[in-house]
């Protein structure tokens, strides 16, 4: 494809009737760096949209002249830059090409209230509504199907987030992490302006807010007091400095798992900004629902796409109704069952086939547990009390530092009740018991035709939902899909966006 330079917005309408293509838009105010090419080599690995990149400086942004008419320019190499890592086209207007005076049809936005009472809002006035009008313009003019955002400007992300949601556009943001210079300093066109000394200023803050993220893992909370006064006395001058959490920028809670530190230090002239994610343990994805729901094959495969751990709870419940089943025992007497729980271990091991397997007191019950005398039995073991309290204790140790995926029937109720991510997975029940009589893995429901196979999942759906300890029910933060019209990888990246959406990139790599 030929790779153009658009000078006019009235010249896209034509380059979008001429591409065929989506686009994955990826907008700047030029000065590009490693943080701009990690955009547009990000969105070029994406998918095979065609890759548009904006070169503006808004004036709108902008609360300080000295700002506005210092802001580095550097055109020629952006082009070049832009090219090299993957743009298909670049877009530079003019000012007056983008706010054409006289123009009715410029609607000039403000960024909502909510989002803007904390961090740069409160000092930056009006420069939220100008980033809201400019992007708004643009994406109105370009239509893009992606819009790709980095997350040093935090706030600026979930402003635009939650302006794509409320005008109803259907673009997808995907945003990178904070991308940072040799020095731990976060990159930004602004760095340039910076003397050695000043370098030397946002090298301290930067290290002290990647300081206290380290710690905050075993530590669990900080003292921001303490840390404005040990910055201050570097001589930082500090404009703000918040914790918060980090969708609707509150205060931050005692009980947020992840929580933002971000803050807006002075150098001479300049003002650069930082923040770090700070987590009490990786996040967790709870995905509930019905037998045959999909469940086991989704959420093995977001497993290994997010390198999270896969959690099968109904494996565990399987396994301890199989060995009661193997050594007879009656558990319908508390004592016999009391004792039965005490000398039992079970474990999950990678196998060759990149799959998991079960093991219940060094047995390898894989196969067996997934047979038609397990899964007839399963449910009313597991309504049992004794048996609750015992596998729940274990799923929680499991998942004590997090960064798993677990599925079952009371994750996001009982097991992981602060999990990051809620899922509700369910389908018809035509539709899952032709799963079931078609999984390879249920040897048993294959044999069996297909009525008698819903009468039974049917069977269990009522015995899982109306037992009095934690029932299969839809937490009320959950998010139902219901699965029927769409393919397992449909599914998978429905989940993964939703995952995307919610957990900050920077805090997957961490
Ligand atoms: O998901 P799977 O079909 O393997 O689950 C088997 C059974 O284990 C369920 O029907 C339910 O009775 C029980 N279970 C449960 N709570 C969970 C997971 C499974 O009660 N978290």
């Amino acid at each position: 494809m030929k790779k153009v330079i658009i000078r006019k917005t009235e010249e896209i309408e034509n380059w979008r009737r001429n591409i065929n293509s989506e686009i994955n838009f990826i907008p700047t105010m030029g000065n590009l760096h490693n943080g701009h090419i990690k955009l547009i080599t990000t969105a070029k690995n994406d998918n095979s949209n065609v890759n548009l990149v904006s070169i503006f400086i808004n004036p709108l942004q902008f609360d300080n002249k000295f700002d506005l008419e210092n802001y580095p320019k550097t055109i020629e190499n952006d082009i070049k830059i832009s090219f090299e890592n993957g743009a298909d086209a670049i877009l530079i207007p003019s000012t007056e090409d983008i706010y054409p005076t006289n123009n009715k049809n410029v609607k000039f936005l403000k960024a909502p209230i909510e989002l803007t009472s904390a961090l740069c809002g409160l000092n930056r006035i009006g420069h939220f509504d100008g980033v809201c009008t400019v992007v708004y313009r643009l994406l109105n003019l370009i239509k893009p199907k992606n819009l790709y955002l980095g997350e040093k400007d935090w706030q600026q992300l979930l402003i635009l987030k939650n302006l794509v949601l409320t005008k109803k556009l259907n673009i997808a943001i995907k945003s990178i992490p904070t991308q940072r210079d040799f020095d731990g300093i976060p990159l930004s066109s602004r760095n340039v302006h910076l003397s050695k000394n000043e370098r030397k200023l946002i090298r301290f803050f930067s290290s002290e807010l990647l300081e206290i993220k380290k710690n905050f893992q075993q530590e669990k909370k900080i003292n921001l007091q303490e840390i404005i006064k040990k910055l201050s006395e570097k001589k930082i001058s500090i404009e703000y400095l918040e914790h918060l959490h980090p969708h609707t920028l509150q205060k931050a809670r005692l009980e947020d798992n992840i929580s933002l530190l971000a803050g807006a230090i002075r150098c001479g002239e300049t003002r650069l900004i930082d923040h770090v994610f700070l987590m009490k343990r990786k996040p967790i994805i709870a995905i509930d629902g019905p037998a045959g729901s999909g469940k086991s094959t989704v959420t093995k495969l977001i497993a290994k796409k997010l390198k999270l751990l896969y959690l099968d709870t109904g494996a565990m419940y399987r396994s301890l109704s199989w060995l009661l089943l193997k050594e007879n025992i009656d558990y319908k007497k508390e004592k016999n069952l009391q004792n039965f729980l005490k000398d039992i271990s079970i474990v999950f091991k990678s196998n060759t086939n990149l799959n998991q397997d079960v093991f219940i007191n060094n047995h390898c019950v894989t196969q067996e547990i997934r047979s038609q005398e397990i899964s007839s039995i399963v449910s009313k073991i597991s309504s049992i009390k004794e048996v609750r309290k015992f596998l729940v204790e274990e799923q929680r140790r499991i998942g004590e530092t997090g960064g798993l995926v677990a599925e079952g029937r009371d994750i996001g109720t009982t097991v992981f009740p602060n999990a990051e991510l809620k899922i509700f997975l369910t389908a018809s029940i035509e539709e899952r018991a032709k799963r079931r009589k078609s999984d390879k893995n249920c040897k048993d429901s294959q044999e069996i035709d297909l009525n008698t196979l819903k009468e039974l999942i049917e069977k269990r759906d009522f015995e899982d939902s109306t037992r009095e300890i934690s029932p299969l029910i839809k937490a009320n933060d959950a998010i139902e899909i219901i699965t029927d019209k769409y393919s397992i990888n449909e599914v998978v990246d429905k989940i993964i966006d939703l995952y995307n959406d919610k957990i900050p990139k920077e805090t997957q790599i961490q």
